[in-house]
């Protein structure tokens, strides 16, 4: 209900948000993610994994571990909203290059780090 009304108020213009956060208990299947979630995996009250597809478009499916004894590790903090603040930045280094903050759920790209789609999607390439 909640993230009904959270999407009614994303389409008023009210709300702000790339990314809303849905908990399950087990790892998904990476072929069940959807553009705008981020699925927190927390087994018995601990969080363990924060699954969601690259915003940049590559569809990288992106896992990071939440294990606050491994490294590297990421924090994901929960606003009224579900939308979810991501500490520290998210830096793909294999598949596509992405370098991206989310705070509130909102995806804050890097400088000199937006995605190829961006500059395709105006035919310009930015010199940053
Ligand atoms: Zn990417």
């Amino acid at each position: 209900m909640r993230k009904w009304l959270a999407r009614l108020l994303r389409q008023l213009g009210v709300l702000r948000f790339d990314l809303l956060a849905t908990a399950k208990e087990t790892f998904p299947d990476p072929a069940s993610l959807k553009p705008r979630e981020l699925v927190v995996v927390a087994d018995a009250g601990i969080r363990k994994w924060a699954c969601f597809l690259c915003p940049g478009g590559c569809g990288a499916h992106i896992a990071l571990s939440l294990n606050q004894a491994r490294r590297p590790r990421w924090q994901v903090v929960l606003d009224f909203w579900r939308r979810p603040t991501i500490d520290p930045s998210v830096h793909q280094t294999n598949q596509c290059g992405c370098h991206f903050f989310i705070r509130s759920g909102c995806v804050e790209w890097c400088q000199g780090c937006m995605p190829s789609l961006e500059s395709k999607a105006d035919g310009t390439i930015k010199a940053t």
